[in-house]
């Protein structure tokens, strides 16, 4: 199944950052509150505590989410002279659906806000690229693009014939760039 929320970061190093596993166990909490929150009259004192329990919830996951970002970006910014990261189209990407939750969950304007200041306190080099560098659909191997739907999680290269987890084969791309 494809799952966008599992995999927060890869990095050209194969080194895979993933959501941690009791962040699912919070989610699914939530969906419960909310399911409990929307059988509540509306007006009633038992609805005004199911809404306080899904706030406190949110705020919950909110924290969890903070913490494997810092997570993330002190490993980035303190074991690297250089991190190059993609400019995401989080805009382009909340009009998909499918994604706009998983995109949302995954805080990337907070990640840009730890790594710009993490960088500038550890001394590493931050590079932003474009949005618009192909680097899902470039190969990472022969330089070939091609198309690469969203929900496809390797890059099979029709030129070369490789087969890459495409999230390392974007992150190879982004890092050459630098
Ligand atoms: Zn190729």
């Amino acid at each position: 199944m494809y799952d966008l929320e599992s995999y927060l970061a890869t990095l050209s190093t194969g080194v895979v950052f993933e959501n941690p596993k009791h962040y699912y166990q919070e989610a699914a909490k939530l969906k419960r509150l909310q399911k409990q929150l929307s059988r509540k009259k509306k007006g009633s004192n038992r609805r005004f505590k199911a809404r306080m329990k899904v706030a406190r919830q949110h705020n919950r996951i909110a924290n969890l989410r903070n913490n494997t970002l810092h997570h993330i970006t002190t490993y980035l910014s303190k074991n690297h002279a250089k991190v190059v990261i993609e400019d995401l189209n989080v805009a382009g990407m909340m009009a998909n659906h499918k994604l706009a939750k998983a995109i949302a969950d995954c805080g990337f304007h907070e990640f840009r806000r730890q790594i710009e200041y993490k960088c500038r306190k550890f001394g590493s080099e931050l590079m932003v690229i474009s949005r618009w560098y192909p680097s899902s659909k470039t190969c990472s191997t022969c330089g070939n693009i091609q198309d690469m739907p969203l929900e496809k999680r390797t890059y099979d290269c029709c030129s070369c014939g490789i087969s890459i987890d495409c999230d390392l084969n974007a992150s190879l791309n982004i890092s050459r760039l630098a």
